[in-house]
């Protein structure tokens, strides 16, 4: 989703040199780094905090087309539990892969173009994490989820029902002889 004249920003920790590679087909090397996350990093219920650290170890090989990129990105993660909408803090590794064309390569509209000796990541990350990340992330496997009448979290209080009235001071009761 890289525009093909869109210049990278050079300042950027996301944004790789690549002149090193030349054009020779099979030379590659590897790339390590913390980044900063940038902004808007997520889907509506998940995402990456801005700012948060982004493990980034990518590959880069020179190919007959271009550059191929592989590699993952290690995120932190924050959102809301999709049933009981509690806070939910969690980690993800994304994997990335990419042909970046040489400039002048016939390739479909909406490829990837290695610009001023440069590719930029971003887009793959902002890619990875639509793809990856849950529409519905849940707090966990199991989580019970609000009660519909009340919005009671029924991961609290499993036994909650509203087929009978229950009396606070009976419920009280009740649970002290649970305990
Ligand atoms: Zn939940
Ligand atoms: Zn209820």
């Amino acid at each position: 989703m890289t525009s093909s004249s869109k210049h990278p920003d050079a300042r950027s920790l996301l944004v790789l040199e690549t002149h090193e590679l030349s054009r020779r087909a099979g030379t590659m090397k590897e790339v390590h780094r913390t980044v900063p996350a940038p902004a808007g990093l997520g889907v509506e219920m998940i995402g990456v905090p801005e700012g948060s650290e982004i493990a980034v170890s990518v590959k880069l090989e020179s190919v007959v087309e271009g550059i191929w990129v592989s590699g993952t990105a290690e995120v932190e993660l924050t959102g809301e539990c999709a049933r009981c909408l509690r806070p939910l803090a969690d980690e993800a590794t994304l994997e990335m892969q990419e042909l970046f064309y040489h400039p002048g390569r016939d390739a479909e509209e909406d490829a990837s173009f290695v610009v001023d000796e440069r590719i930029d990541l971003e887009p793959l990350l902002r890619d990875a994490v639509v793809l990856e990340l849950p529409f519905t992330p849940v707090c966990r496997d199991d989580c019970a989820g609000l009660c519909v009448a009340c919005g009671a979290n029924l991961n609290d209080d499993p036994d909650h029902t509203h087929d009978e009235q229950i009396d606070p001071r009976w419920a009280a009761l009740r649970d002290v002889t649970q305990n």
